[in-house]
C-alpha cells in the first residue's frame, strides 16, 4: 500500500518521518543507505553513476534537474529518474522535499520563477506518482489523503479552486456542488441528498455517487491542495527566516540550487546564449540574461498587478526586442522595423516572444487570464498593427516602440527600478544591457 507521505509530504505520517530522519549536519556527506536504496531500485541508472545521487544535497539537485530536463530537454527520458517515482525512496524523498522547501524559501521570491519551478515539479511528481498506481489502490489512497487534507476545514468551496477552474482541468459542470460546497466525499453526499434518495439501496447510492464524484476529479482536487499547502509552508519558513539565522547547510544547498538552474538555464534555454558571446560591438546576438538591468529582470520573474500591464507591454516588450535586434538603437536617428534585423520573424517568434509570454505568466495575477487583450497591444508595441499575431503584411501599421528611459521608469512605473552599481552609468535600461556585455565580455 502506498504511503501518504509518498504523495504528500506535509501530512502528519510525513512530519513524523521527518522529524525522525532529518539531520541537517550531514545533508552533503556520503549516504550509504540511499545509495543502497537506488541501487536495490536499480531501474535506468546502474549504466552511469552521475545519474545516482549520493547524498541527501544530490537528490535534491536531481529532483530539480529532472522537472526542469522535462520541460525543456528534447532529449529527456524519464528513466534515467525513475527512481523518485518508486516508493522504496519515500523516506529519502520526503526529506528532499523539505530540504528543497528551505533552501527556496530561504533564496527566493515566493513569486519568483525559481519558487514557481519547484511548485510545479512537486505538482508533477504527485500527478506521475498518482498514475503508476493501480486503480483499487489509488482510489482509496486518494480518499484518505482528502480526508486529512480537509479534516480542519468545515467545507470545500468551488472558489477554492479557481487556479483549477482557469485552467479548465476542472470544468464547474463537472463538480457535484451543494450551495457552492463541493462534495467530494461519500456520507456528506448522503446526507445533503438523502431526501432523494430515500428508499434507495446502498449500492445504488454508492453507484450514483461514483459517477457524480469521479476520482479523477478528486485526483486534481488533491494536488491542487497539496500544492498552495506548499506555497503555504514557504511563506512560513520565510517569515520564520527574518528571526532565525539559516543553517549554514541549507545556505549552501540554496547556492548550489542556483548554480544548477544557472547551469540547466544555460544548456537549455531556448532564448538566452551565454554570457559574454558576442563578437562585436551592437552585433546581434543571443540574449545574455545576465546582462539585464535589475528592472528587467524583476519584470520577468513575476510583476505585481498595479505595474503589471506598463512594465510588460510599455517597457520589457520594446526592452527585450531591441536587446536582441537592435542594441545600438540610440547610436542613429533612423528609424528601423523588426524585419530589418529579423527578416523572417524567426527570432521574433521563437527568442523574444516566449520571454514576453513568460514575464506575462508569472506575473500576480497572470497578465492573460484576466486580460487576454494585451497580447494585441504587445503585437503593436513591436510595429506589426492591432492584431494578436505578428504577421509580416502588417509591419509598419504601429510603430516599433523604443525602451523608455531609467528616469521614467522611475516615475511610471515605481518599486521596479532597483538600482545596482552598474545602473549609476547608465540613462537607459538599452544602455545597461550593452555596457553589462561589454563588461561581461572583458571579464571573460
Ligand atoms: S537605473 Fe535604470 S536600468 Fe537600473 S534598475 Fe533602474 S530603471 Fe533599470
Amino acid at each position: 500500500m502506498t504511503s501518504v507521505p509518498f504523495i504528500n509530504p506535509m501530512s502528519i505520517e510525513g512530519q513524523r518521518i521527518l522529524k525522525k530522519n532529518i539531520d541537517l549536519d550531514s545533508i552533503f556527506e556520503y549516504n550509504q543507505d540511499l545509495v543502497d536504496t537506488l541501487t536495490h531500485i536499480g531501474e535506468g541508472i546502474l549504466d552511469d553513476e552521475t545519474k545516482s545521487p549520493n547524498s541527501y544535497g544530490k537528490l535534491v539537485l536531481k529532483r530539480i534537474e529532472w522537472y526542469f530536463r522535462e520541460k525543456n530537454d528534447p532529449k529527456f527520458k524519464i528513466s534515467d529518474y525513475s527512481y523518485f517515482f518508486n516508493e522504496a525512496i519515500d523516506k529519502f524523498d520526503l526529506v528532499a522535499f523539505h530540504l528543497s522547501s528551505q533552501a527556496i524559501a530561504f533564496r527566493y521570491n515566493l513569486n519568483s520563477r525559481e519558487t514557481k519551478l519547484f511548485l510545479e515539479s512537486q505538482q508533477r511528481i504527485i500527478e506521475e506518482r498518482l498514475s503508476r498506481i493501480s486503480n483499487e489502490i489509488v482510489e482509496n489512497l486518494i480518499n484518505k489523503i482528502l480526508n486529512e487534507l480537509l479534516s480542519d476545514s468545515t467545507y470545500l468551496n468551488w472558489k477554492d479552486i479557481l487556479p483549477l477552474i482557469r485552467s479548465k482541468k476542472i470544468l464547474l459542470k463537472d463538480l457535484l456542488l451543494f450551495n457552492g460546497e463541493i462534495i467530494l466525499d461519500e456520507d456528506e453526499f448522503e446526507e445533503k441528498y438523502h431526501d432523494r434518495m430515500d428508499d434507495w439501496p446502498y449500492r445504488r447510492i454508492k453507484r450514483a455517487f461514483n459517477e457524480l464524484v469521479g476520482y479523477k476529479t478528486k485526483e486534481l482536487i488533491l494536488t491542487q491542495l497539496i500544492i498552495e499547502n506548499t506555497e503555504e509552508y514557504l511563506k512560513n519558513i520565510k517569515e520564520k527566516l527574518q528571526r532565525i539565522q539559516i543553517h549554514p547547510s541549507i545556505e549552501k544547498l540554496s547556492e548550489e540550487i542556483a548554480g544548477l538552474l544557472d547551469k540547466l538555464n544555460k544548456k537549455y534555454s531556448k532564448f538566452y546564449g551565454e554570457s559574454g558571446i558576442f563578437s562585436g560591438e551592437g552585433e546581434m546576438t543571443a540574449l545574455s540574461k545576465d546582462a539585464f538591468p535589475p528592472c528587467a529582470n524583476n519584470i520577468i520573474e513575476g510583476v505585481k498587478s498595479g505595474n503589471r500591464n506598463d512594465a510588460i507591454v510599455l517597457f520589457l516588450t520594446s526592452f527585450i526586442s531591441y536587446c536582441r535586434l537592435n542594441p545600438q538603437v540610440f547610436r542613429g536617428d533612423v528609424s528601423t522595423k523588426i524585419s530589418d534585423f529579423d527578416p523572417d520573424l524567426r527570432i521574433t517568434t521563437d527568442e523574444i516572444l516566449p520571454i514576453i509570454y513568460e514575464a506575462a505568466k508569472n506575473a500576480v495575477p497572470p497578465l492573460f487570464e484576466d486580460q487576454p487583450q494585451e497580447k494585441i497591444n504587445i503585437v503593436s508595441k513591436l510595429g506589426f498593427g492591432m492584431y494578436d499575431e505578428i504577421k509580416l503584411e502588417n509591419e509598419g501599421q504601429t510603430k516599433w516602440y523604443t525602451p523608455m528611459s531609467c528616469d521614467k521608469i522611475k516615475l511610471h512605473l515605481t518599486n521596479l527600478c532597483k538600482p545596482d552599481k552598474v545602473c549609476r552609468k547608465i540613462g537607459n535600461p538599452l544602455s545597461y544591457y550593452s555596457y553589462k556585455r561589454w563588461l561581461l565580455k572583458n571579464k571573460r
